[in-house]
């Protein structure tokens, strides 16, 4: 068991390498599946370690390295950033400014962390390729692009990610998040919920806003489904199953006296269990439905936007890397947590060809400025950034290092 590897002996020595990369990346966010920059960068580095890239998914690449006989094994950094600015105020912050999917102007941040999911996987496939003579087997590396709208693991899949590239016995992965920067923290079981995203198109009957008798008011029906909707999470749902429901926006209506003839609303909505899910997507459209029924409206369309399956971390082999990893970053460092309610797409890389996986997180933080929950700017935050790239960096490429070597080590 590589709990000491000379691999990872080698990290130190290359921290003014990777924190450039990381800033260079940071200073370099792309939207999803829109990471056409990123992606050219990332081959270019992996070229310079003379190793080979393979486009797959669009905007995601994949290193092999192959190296004898032994097991083959995944790891996976997902590259995209968010259309939000950036406020860190640092001097190597993002400036960039894009076009998004609906035409608007936005600025584009890494602001969920990726940037240094980016530069992990990097120095791994660099320190895996210069050290072949401490490992056997094969370690392929997926740069997945459009994480953030859960599109590019299964562009990837779909792609022919598995055809291409040989069925691994384990696929990992990892994610930054408010923590501290020489910590780690995994779930044995579930990691990640899952997520639905749904579109709502209230259909009512324009007129003016004196004569209601002539309208059907689509604000006061959607009104009305916002309000029940709530009632399928506390009405509806045992109270040990973890359900969110959350109406992010509502638009309707140009002016104060005119009954618009239609409204919109979208909802997101996390569970951690398949039948529960199902139980609450079915609530869903029952309230949506039965509510513009009680108004005398037509049926509301009701589109599904994009859904994060499950995350589900194998048992054992979350148990087995929870033991490397308190042997190699140390006891104290290695938390062990129930399922996180924000989602991922990484679940799809392992399902897909039902092969387990771990995902785990790890901190950005230094311990003066990360004193518990809630204390620092966390993932999707326009001031999320770690304040020690060397610390937390290291730590990512150890922990990366530490799961696939557990597997391919000597
Ligand atoms: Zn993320
Ligand atoms: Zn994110």
């Amino acid at each position: 068991m590589p709990i000491t590897s000379p691999i990872i002996d080698q990290i130190p020595q290359l921290a003014d390498y990777f924190v450039a990369l990381y800033k260079e990346f940071h200073q370099h966010p792309e939207l999803s599946m829109q990471e056409t920059w990123t992606v050219e960068r990332i081959e270019k580095e992996l070229q310079s370690y003379g190793l080979e890239a393979t486009r797959v998914g669009g905007t995601g690449t994949v290193a092999m390295l192959e190296n004898g006989d032994g097991p083959v094994i995944g790891f996976r950094a997902d590259t995209d950033g968010l259309p939000m600015v950036e406020k860190t105020g640092l001097e190597w912050a993002s400036t960039i400014t894009t076009s998004d999917v609906d035409g608007n102007n936005v600025g584009v941040m890494h602001g969920c962390g990726h940037d240094t999911h980016i530069t992990c996987a990097l120095l791994m496939a660099k320190l895996m390729n210069e050290n072949r003579d401490q490992w056997a087997g094969t370690l392929i590396v997926i740069f997945q692009p459009g994480e953030e709208i859960g599109a590019g693991a299964i562009a990837m899949v779909e792609d022919g990610l598995w055809e291409k590239f040989p069925k691994p016995q384990a696929v990992f992965g990892q994610h930054i998040w408010p923590g501290l920067a020489d910590e780690v923290t995994l779930s044995h079981g579930t990691a990640m919920s899952m997520a639905d995203s749904i579109k709502v198109t209230v259909h009512g009957k324009q007129a003016h806003g004196s004569q209601p008798e002539n309208a059907i008011d689509p604000i006061v029906l959607g009104a009305h489904m916002v309000t029940r909707l709530q009632t399928v999470v506390s009405r509806e749902v045992a109270g040990s199953d973890m359900v969110v429901l959350t109406v992010g926006t509502f638009n309707a209506g140009t002016k104060e006296n005119i009954i618009p003839d239609s409204a919109t609303f979208k909802l997101n909505i996390r569970t951690q269990d398949e039948a529960v899910r199902k139980r609450v997507l079915d609530a869903v459209d029952r309230v949506l439905k039965g509510e513009a029924l009680a108004s005398g409206a037509p049926e509301p369309t009701i589109e599904p936007m994009y859904r994060f399956p499950r995350c589900d971390n194998n048992t054992q082999l979350a148990k087995e890397l929870e033991q490397n990893f308190r042997n190699s970053l140390g006891e104290e460092k290695v938390n062990v947590t129930g399922p996180a309610t924000g989602s991922e797409d990484f679940g799809i890389l392992g399902d897909s060809i039902d092969v387990p996986y771990v995902f785990w997180f790890w901190g950005a933080y230094s311990d003066t400025k990360y004193k518990g929950p809630g204390t620092v700017a966390g993932n999707h935050s326009p001031f999320f950034v770690t304040d020690v790239p060397e610390q937390s960096l290291s730590t990512g490429i150890k922990a990366g290092l530490v799961a696939v070597l557990s597997h391919l080590g000597k």
